[in-house]
This record gives C-alpha cells, sequence and structure tokens, in this order.
C-alpha cells in the first residue's frame, strides 16, 4: 500500500475552515482507494509570524521539502500589512516558492456544466472554456533586484525590477509545452514585447524554442489583448504561458469566467521534489470564522494533489466527480451566484462532497 507524506499549511483567515474539509476527503479518499497517508500539520503565514515570529519558519519550510506534497489553504490579512516586507504572510508564500524551486504554476480553468449560470458572463461564451494558465512564479518583478523606496530631493520613489533569463524562459515554456501536448495542442505566450525588453526577450525565446514543435498551433498575444480576448472570447485559449506578473493578474481574471474564486484550484510545481497545491483565493478575511466559505478550490487542489504530486488519478477523479454531483444537484455555497440554489454553510459543502465519494 502506498504511503504519503503530506504536510498542510492551513495558514490564515478562512484557510482552518477549507482545510477541515480536505483533511475529511482524504480520510476517506484512503479508505476507499487503499492508501496510506501521514498528514503533518505546519505553522505558516500570519499564524505563524505570530506563534514563531516569522512567516515561514524554517521547521515548516524543513518539513515541506521532506514531503511527498504540499497543501495549502491561503495566508495574509490586513492585520499584518503594517508589519516590515521580510514578516509579512505573502513573504512567507514567496519563500516558500523560492525555497522548494516552484517556478511553474499551473492553473486550469474549467466551466461546472451545473454552474453556467454563476458567472458574469453570458453562458455562450463561457460553456466551452477549459483552458490553462502557466504562469512563471520564482522570477519576474516580484523577485527582481534592485528594489525599493528611496528619498530623491525629498520625494519619495518606488521601483521594482522586473527580470528573465533566456533558461528561465525557456524552462516555463517546455512546461506548457508538455502540459499542451496532453491536451489541445494549442499554446499562447502572453508578453508585452511592444514596450519592455524583458517581454522581448520572452518572445524570442518562445518564439525559437517552438519552432522545434510545428505540430503545436502557436501564438503570441500582448497582456492587454489577452486581457480584453479573455472576456471576449476565453474558449479560444488551451494553454496561456507568461510571466509572474501577467499570470497572476490573468489568472485571477479567468478565475471569475466561473463564476466565483472559491472554484479554483492550482499546483506550483518544480523540476524534481515536492509540489504544492493550493487554491488561487486569497484568506478572504472579510468571511472568516463565519463558516461561509467555499471549500471547493480547496479540494479541487487536493484532487490536483492526488493527481499530479501522489499519482492517485482515481482518487482525484472521484473528488471531481462528487463536486460536479453536489453543485448539479442544486447545492452552493453564497459566493456562487444562483438563485434557484440551496445555500449551505462551508461545513455542510464538505459533508455534501464526502458523501458522494
Ligand atoms: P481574496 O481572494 O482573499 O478575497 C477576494 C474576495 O473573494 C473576497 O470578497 C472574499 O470573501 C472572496 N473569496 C475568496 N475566497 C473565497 C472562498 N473560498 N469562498 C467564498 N468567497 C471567497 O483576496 P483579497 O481580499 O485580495 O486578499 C485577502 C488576503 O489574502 C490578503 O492578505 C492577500 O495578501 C492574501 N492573499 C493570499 C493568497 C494566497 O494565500 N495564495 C492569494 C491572494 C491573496
Amino acid at each position: 500500500m502506498n504511503n504519503y507524506k503530506i504536510v498542510l499549511l492551513s495558514g490564515d483567515g478562512i484557510g482552518p475552515e477549507i482545510s477541515n474539509v480536505s483533511k475529511k476527503l482524504l480520510s476517506k479518499l484512503s479508505e476507499k482507494y487503499k492508501f496510506n497517508f501521514e498528514l503533518k500539520e505546519e505553522l505558516f503565514g500570519g499564524i505563524a509570524y505570530e506563534q514563531k515570529g516569522s512567516p515561514a519558519p524554517q521547521e515548516t519550510l524543513e518539513s515541506c521539502k521532506s514531503s511527498d506534497a504540499v497543501l495549502l489553504a491561503c495566508v495574509g490579512d490586513i492585520k499584518y500589512d503594517s508589519l516590515s516586507r521580510d514578516l509579512r504572510p505573502e513573504t512567507g508564500l514567496l519563500k516558500l516558492r523560492s525555497e522548494l524551486n516552484l517556478f511553474a504554476n499551473i492553473r486550469p480553468v474549467k466551466i461546472r456544466r451545473s454552474l453556467l449560470n454563476a458567472s458574469s458572463l453570458r453562458k455562450e461564451i463561457i460553456e466551452n472554456v477549459d483552458l490553462i494558465v502557466v504562469r512563471e512564479l520564482t522570477g519576474g518583478i516580484y523577485f527582481g533586484e534592485p528594489r525599493g523606496i528611496v528619498n530623491i530631493s525629498g520625494e519619495k520613489k518606488g521601483f521594482n525590477t522586473m527580470t528573465y533569463s533566456a533558461s528561465e524562459i525557456k524552462r516555463i515554456t517546455d512546461v506548457a509545452i508538455k502540459i499542451t501536448k496532453k491536451r489541445n495542442n494549442k499554446i499562447c505566450s502572453v508578453d508585452k514585447a511592444n514596450v519592455l525588453e524583458v517581454s522581448q526577450l520572452w518572445r524570442e525565446t518562445v518564439e525559437e524554442i517552438m519552432k522545434n514543435h510545428p505540430d503545436i498551433e502557436f501564438s503570441n498575444m500582448y497582456v492587454d489583448n489577452a486581457a480584453m480576448q479573455l472576456i471576449r472570447d476565453p474558449s479560444q485559449f488551451d494553454v496561456i504561458v507568461t510571466n509572474n506578473l501577467f499570470g497572476d493578474i490573468l489568472s485571477d481574471l479567468a478565475a471569475m469566467l466561473s463564476g466565483s474564486i472559491g472554484m479554483l484550484p492550482s499546483a506550483s510545481l518544480s523540476n524534481d521534489g515536492p509540489g504544492v497545491f493550493e487554491p488561487v483565493h486569497g484568506s478572504a478575511p472579510d468571511i472568516a470564522g463565519k463558516d461561509i466559505a467555499n471549500p471547493i478550490a480547496m479540494a479541487l487542489s487536493t484532487a490536483m494533489m492526488l493527481r499530479i504530486g501522489l499519482n492517485e488519478p482515481n482518487a482525484a477523479d472521484n473528488i471531481e466527480l462528487a463536486i460536479d454531483n453536489v453543485l448539479s444537484k442544486g447545492f452552493r455555497t453564497s459566493d456562487l451566484i444562483d438563485k434557484d440554489a440551496q445555500i449551505l454553510s462551508c461545513t455542510e459543502m464538505g459533508e455534501k462532497i464526502i458523501q458522494e465519494i
């Protein structure tokens, strides 16, 4: 029987509420699909800062490094915004990504048929949407140096640096190629090559690589146009590959196609070590502690962990099917707009999904 070491980082805000659902799901699935798992819960984010003085304590990072996969809920709260940058929960996230070398962030956006009415876009625009955003995660403007805020002649000036090497661009393009070959053989690379030199290098490098893959339908698109096209005709996309900043923004935009950010999972992967599987959404401090959060993005992240990180595809399929069944019976959490639906709490939605396993 396979035995997996999973680290769970529940983090802040709604994190513990949605993590509870995933814990129960894993227990039920391990019985059904005959695998063992050891779940180690570690402090991470604002809670880790409060208890250990660091948003990413060394022991948490060590546990993550020696695991088979990391399941992360979410971190952050407005109350930490006044802390110095190195102590903020979001810095803990960047540290985790960089320590585990998680250079590739995979964000699938698939419209669940029963949620066609939950999107703010018309049904006919979104019904065929099935795309993946492949976002570079350890480079670009979030990590580039120099950065800072300086005082020049009595006026404050803030600056950041967007930088990519050709090898960083190549390795994320290779991930996008690998993914699209299992799908529809279509890649759109998103940049801002008309204005930024770093994007010119991005475009040249991707184009050079794509010459070796004539079977893939390849296109380039400027990021402003990509934002517009994602709203105008999102089903034109299969795999979008882009840098850290553009991927951050476009994947949240794409999230709304599905009706709620509470529906979207993601995986962050390296070339060898454990991946981190987490919802796209943040810690939703506005609804934390009210038991009304949507646990589905976290449950779908658990499915991605089982599929990609632990090679348990049947258990992963089972989570997805269970969610589809619950939604098609008309059950929703309050973030999913549907006038005929029965609204459930986070705990109740978790129970319904588990009943379908
Ligand atoms: P957010 O994603 O937390 O919330 C945006 C809106 O979506 C809120 O109205 C929230 O209630 C709602 N929402 C989010 N997840 C939901 C869910 N599962 N169910 C129902 N509604 C949900 O983004 P924000 O408000 O910009 O950020 C809040 C905090 O989260 C900040 O501190 C931010 O830095 C942090 N953050 C963390 C991550 C992460 O942990 N990966 C990602 C983004 C933001």
